[in-house]
């Protein structure tokens, strides 16, 4: 079967560190940021005929994309919190640590969510994130129709778990 795809790129910046899944000491422990680079594609069953409008799917990756973009992205249980909270920084938290692992899934689901409502899904095969933190360093979110963990119902898709938390 021939399959074809649209693949849109996009940015942002972002501060993190990580308190969980490093130990005291490592450099990023310490808070840090990067210029994340991050490609979503859309792999569907259609030949020729036009997936997505390219501008739609902008919209609605702006839509994911400002609770990321120059937020100072945490852990939900980092101390550091309170503190950024009290001079009124810009926070996005995460159950567990912001590695690119889970950045990138936080960022997948919070996709599937808003695509559903601006696509037709019953072409598409599977939306694949990906998002580098660095040159070398990508992390991968791959959504294949049919996962048991997410699945679509009356235009809304259900998560596994609640996983997310803004402030
Ligand atoms: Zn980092």
């Amino acid at each position: 079967m021939n399959n074809t795809s649209v693949i849109r790129k996009f940015d942002f910046a972002a501060a993190h560190r990580l308190i969980e899944t490093v130990p005291e000491g490592h450099p990023c422990n310490n808070l840090h940021g990067h210029n994340y680079e991050c490609e979503l594609e859309i792999i569907t069953k259609l030949n020729r005929e036009m997936i997505i409008d390219f501008s739609k799917l902008k919209t609605v990756i702006n839509t994911v994309l400002f609770r990321f973009d120059h937020k100072v992205i945490l852990n939900s249980s980092d101390s550091l919190i309170c503190i950024l909270k009290n001079l009124n920084q810009k926070m996005f938290l995460l159950v567990g640590d912001p590695t690119v692992e889970n950045m990138t899934f936080c960022m997948g689901h919070l996709l599937m969510h808003e695509l559903v409502f601006s696509m037709d899904f019953s072409k598409v095969i599977s939306f694949i994130l990906r998002m580098s933190e660095t040159m070398n360093s990508i992390g991968t979110y791959t959504w294949n129709l049919g996962d048991s963990q997410c699945r679509v119902q009356e235009r809304t898709v259900v998560l596994d778990e609640d996983i997310i938390c803004y402030i």
